[in-house]
């Protein structure tokens, strides 16, 4: 495992795999769409529709190649039915490429979720929200520790009075710079072994009950995944490109929205075993160094120069 480390993060790989077993369902191509396979649509925006209390969120979409997207005949077939069912008017065809197109989506909410989805003791839905929890504890234990790398930076240079005990090492080098920052980084892991400590004490029974669950798991099932209001979407059904991807606009608040999808239990197993963060070594090198950390050294010696 620890030559792999250099390559892929284990958290960029948790990521990923995450994302496979649970999110993208198509493959990635290159090519311009012909007009056979996909309309073009002026998409300016996203509305969520929560059939649980039935709020609707809005989302902006970011205006690329010329502020048009492409959606497969699949997926404006689709478009029709949740129009119907919101009870709105679908655009007639040529307004679709000249007048704003509002994509609709209908998925419950966070609060709804809480309320009818997280609770669930429906074996197919209790294996996508453990592994939801999993996902977000993976990320979350690598974010602590990048938070507390800092600290520990900053306890250090703030223990510092005069500047000789900078400047006697050759700041200009930024080899040296770097290995001076990080003796100082694993020096003070207090809070990162507690955070590693909290990361295990949490996963472990959720991967206890994962494997329990997975052995009675028929090959494939239906249950609600949560996807982040501020992720990319492809339009697209089968392969999808970068002119069938709406991006929402950059200040979008990302807000988890629950849709039913199927999941198989190869991928959701792929995910399951995957190797974790399993030493405070491997928590720091996945954490990694951080640029910032040399402005806050040199920003530090400026400072005692004065
Ligand atoms: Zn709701």
């Amino acid at each position: 495992m620890a030559e792999n480390n250099v390559m892929t993060k284990i958290t960029d790989n948790l990521l990923k795999v995450y994302d496979y077993a649970f999110l993208e369902g198509a493959t990635y191509g290159f090519y311009k769409p012909n007009d056979a396979m996909y309309v073009g649509v002026r998409m300016t925006e996203k509305q969520y529709n929560c059939p649980g209390c039935g709020r609707s969120f809005r989302v902006k979409i970011r205006n690329d190649n010329d502020g048009i997207l492409y959606f497969s005949k699949g997926r404006i077939a689709e478009q029709k039915k949740i129009y119907d069912e919101l009870d709105m008017d679908f655009p007639a065809d040529w307004e679709l490429m000249e007048k704003p197109y509002t994509y609709q989506l209908s998925g419950y909410c966070a609060d709804c979720a809480a309320e009818k989805l997280l609770a669930s003791e429906e074996w197919g839905q209790r294996i996508n929200n453990l592994c939801h929890e999993l996902y977000l504890q993976d990320m979350l234990v690598s974010d602590k520790a990048k938070q507390y790398m800092t600290d520990a930076v900053e306890r250090w240079l703030n223990g510092i009075e005069s500047a000789d005990e900078l400047t006697r090492f050759d700041l200009a080098n930024p080899e040296i710079l770097q290995e001076l920052i990080w003796i100082m980084v694993l020096s003070d892991t207090e809070a990162c072994e507690k955070a590693l400590q909290e990361y295990r004490d949490s996963v472990q029974p959720i991967l206890y009950e994962l494997k329990e669950l997975l052995e009675q798991a028929t090959p494939a099932w239906k249950a609600y995944v949560a996807r982040s209001s501020s992720l990319p979407e492809s339009m697209s059904d089968g392969e999808y490109h970068e002119y069938t991807l709406a991006f929402p606009a950059e200040d979008t608040v990302g807000q988890d929205f629950y849709f039913r999808r199927s999941v198989e239990k190869s991928r959701v197993e792929m995910f399951v075993s995957q190797h974790r963060i399993a030493s405070i070594q491997e928590l720091l090198a996945d954490a990694g160094f951080q640029e910032k950390w040399i402005d806050m050294v040199m920003d530090k010696a400026n400072e005692l120069l004065k």
